[in-house]
């Protein structure tokens, strides 16, 4: 079902997004690796390896323009746009008293609004092919907050309010729009965390282990081949949080 297909990953050159690139390419779709400072060469063999193609594109999501540029290179080099996961993303924790401004505004900015900028590219290529999935990467700091997240998990809740907007738009053409919303998963974004801030982690996920980048990739190529899903958020979690 995703042979042949596009497949636009941003932030892939390392952690969730990595995985995720890998993942279509394994199930055959060609991957357009979006990064914003550097990729090794590794990940485009590994992609290329599962005989599909790797266009890496050096993009700053939250820039509008270069956001648009991205979405249309992956056009022009493919000829269509099918699965977009907007999965780049930093942190800049702190507590509310704390937070400068632009901590605040940088982590709006690529979380929020650089979903946005490419939803807003790439949903005209698939209104007009009548087909798509649109899969946004947001957490559950998104759903139940988090102390000293409050940048982070306006941007993760804002997502989910972009997911569902989105979906309702795009669902009469047969465009999808869906959010994984990722617990405690094991990559650089978490390895910074102090081993106090992951034991207490760790007492609120029921499956008793921090996830790995792999099984959020396996949501969300099941997001993009199910064709009956839309406007909502699978949390990928070990039951951190039960909805
Ligand atoms: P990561 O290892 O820090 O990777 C994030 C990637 O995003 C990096 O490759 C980074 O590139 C890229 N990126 C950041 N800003 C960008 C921009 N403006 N334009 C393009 N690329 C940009 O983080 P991760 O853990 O894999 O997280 C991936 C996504 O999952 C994020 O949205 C994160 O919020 C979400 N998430 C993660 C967890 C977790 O436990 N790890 C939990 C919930 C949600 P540079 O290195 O060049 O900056």
């Amino acid at each position: 079902m995703l042979r042949g297909k596009t497949v636009i990953v941003t932030g892939a050159a390392k952690g969730i997004g990595r995985a995720i690139a890998k993942k279509f390419a394994e199930a055959g779709a060609n991957i357009v690796l979006n990064y914003r400072s550097r990729i090794d060469d590794e990940i485009v063999k590994e992609i290329e390896s599962f005989g599909v193609e790797c266009m890496p594109y050096k993009a700053d999501v939250s820039d509008f323009k270069e956001a648009e540029s991205l979405v249309k290179a992956a056009k022009e080099k493919f000829g269509s746009v099918d699965v977009l996961v907007n999965n780049a993303g930093i942190t800049k924790d702190g507590l509310i008293m704390r937070m400068s401004e632009d901590d605040f505004d940088s982590v709006i900015k690529t979380n929020l609004k650089g979903a946005f900028n490419t939803i807003r590219a790439a949903s005209n290529i698939m209104l007009k092919q009548r087909s798509g999935a649109i899969i946004n990467m947001s957490s559950v700091s998104g759903l139940i907050g988090n102390v000293g997240q409050a940048n982070y998990s306006a941007s993760k809740a804002g997502l989910i309010g972009l997911t569902k907007s989105a979906a309702r738009e795009l669902a009469a053409r047969g465009v999808t729009v869906n959010a994984i919303a990722p617990g405690f998963i094991s990559t650089d974004m978490t390895a910074v965390l102090s081993d106090n801030i992951k034991d207490e982690m760790m007492k609120n996920i029921p499956l008793k282990r921090f996830g790995e980048a792999e099984d959020v990739a396996k949501a969300a190529v099941f997001l993009a081949e199910n064709r009956y899903i839309t406007g909502q958020v699978l949390n990928v979690d070990g039951g951190m949080v039960m909805n």
